[in-house]
């Protein structure tokens, strides 16, 4: 199996380099904040349970999103692979995944950190907010505090990762396609040294 990890600040582009990669390398996307958006639509007992943490910017209890994760996983039982976007997003979340895969004989093989300077992810998220009409998207000060949360709760995967030798840093700024070129080296490097 092939798993990926996107790690970035809210508005880096997980999302964009994620469904591109998924493509290139024929695995699964699977986003924890689309999942969980798709349960608040649906009106689920999930959803409902998630709405109040995403509507304030903050990380949904990782209980909750690590069973979600893990159901997700086991269902695609035929996947050549994931690439996680979204997730892990807390040291606890990062060290579940890495039992989990170790309990299907597979692991992550690289994560993929994506650097964009905070002034940019304002103001890309404000114009997502206006396209896509996503509620924690439209407001200045919950986007401030969802960074916040990424700081403090997420930015020390980068350590987790880089102390494994998986960590792969790539500026995010700039031509898309030109990104998800570098992304690829990475990974063709770390598929070389793998076999
Ligand atoms: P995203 O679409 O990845 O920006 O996620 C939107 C929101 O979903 C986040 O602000 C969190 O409230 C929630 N969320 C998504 N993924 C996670 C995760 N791995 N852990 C906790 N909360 C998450």
């Amino acid at each position: 199996m092939i798993n990926l990890v996107l790690l970035g600040p809210p508005g880096a582009g997980k999302g964009t380099q994620a469904k591109r990669l998924a493509a290139h390398y024929d695995l699964e996307h699977l986003s924890t904040g689309d999942r969980f958006r798709h349960h608040m639509a649906e009106q689920t007992p999930l959803g409902k349970l998630v709405r109040c943490y995403m509507d304030k910017g903050q990380l949904v209890p990782d209980s909750v999103t690590i069973a979600m994760l893990e159901e997700a996983v086991a269902q695609r039982v035929d996947a050549r692979g994931f690439v996680f976007d979204g997730f892990p997003r807390t040291v606890a979340q990062a060290e579940a995944l890495d039992d989990f895969l170790a309990g299907r004989d597979t692991g992550i093989l690289r994560t993929l950190l994506l650097r964009v300077p905070d002034a940019l992810l304002v103001a890309r998220l404000l114009e997502r907010g206006g396209e896509q009409g996503r509620t924690d998207d439209a407001d200045e000060r919950l986007i401030r505090d969802r960074i916040a949360e990424y700081e403090s709760k997420t930015a020390p995967l980068a350590g987790y990762y880089a102390r494994q030798g998986k960590l792969e840093r790539t500026d995010g700024v700039g031509d898309i396609e030109q990104i998800s070129g570098h992304l690829i080296q990475h990974i063709d490097k770390a598929l070389s040294e793998h076999g």
